[in-house]
């Protein structure tokens, strides 16, 4: 099954995308993610996206669809993939139904002032990349990784210039997809307000169809 998450920044798409990879066992494929790890390998894609990531801006749509395209020619994904992140835009909605066929988009709902509170409180794995929360999921031992035991940071743009920023570029950029996959007939709304157990279910009822 390949499926799309969308859905506004702090909305839980990698929270949920971690659960689902164990009921669907799929590849769970973030772009940002992988944005990051590029930028802490210092190699020549993650000097390029650097500035423009810290500041909240997009990447470049052809930088970004070359970068998944090539992720989705992987054997990994020949039974489906979870795409968190991507597309986030008409132009890479567009280039991704070129090569490869969308199953069902799944978008996260959720009011600002739940993001703002996500995005303020989220820190991050370093090493395996997962999110946890200062007071919804917090690490069992301060600054260590439950899962890795990689250290734990806050993002450079969960700062809240930036914050201000992604949300605007969701805005516009972004949200058009949902009625771009409505009239597909293939969006999912799941209702993301609830803890991550919620969600998970309501994410559950949706695949199988209401
Ligand atoms: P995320 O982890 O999904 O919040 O992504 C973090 C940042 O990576 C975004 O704010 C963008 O700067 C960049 N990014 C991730 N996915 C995309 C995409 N599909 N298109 C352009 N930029 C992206």
């Amino acid at each position: 099954m390949n499926l799309i998450f969308l859905g506004p920044p702090g909305a839980g798409k990698g929270t949920l995308a971690v659960k689902a990879v164990e009921i669907l066992n799929i590849p769970h494929i973030s772009t940002g993610a992988i944005f990051r790890s590029a930028i802490a390998d210092q190699s020549p894609l993650g000097r390029k996206v650097k500035a423009i990531i810290d500041a909240g801006k997009l990447v470049d749509d052809e930088t970004t669809i070359e970068l998944v395209k090539e992720r989705l020619a992987g054997e990994d994904v020949a039974k489906g993939y979870i795409l968190d992140g991507f597309p986030r835009t008409i132009a890479q909605a567009e280039a991704l139904a070129s090569f490869s066929k969308t199953d069902a988009a799944v978008n996260f709902d959720i009011p600002d002032s739940s993001i703002l509170e996500r995005l303020g409180g989220r820190r991050v794995c370093r090493k395996c990349g997962r999110n946890f929360h200062v007071i919804f999921n917090n690490t069992k031992k301060e600054g260590v990784c439950d899962y890795c035991g990689g250290e734990i940071y806050t993002r450079d743009d969960d700062k809240p210039e930036a914050v201000q920023k992604r949300l605007e570029v969701y805005r516009v950029q972004t949200a058009p997809l949902i009625e771009f996959y409505r009239n597909k007939g293939i969006l999912l709304d799941v209702d993301a307000r609830p803890g991550v157990d919620e969600v998970v279910e309501n994410f559950k009822r949706a695949l199988a169809g209401g």
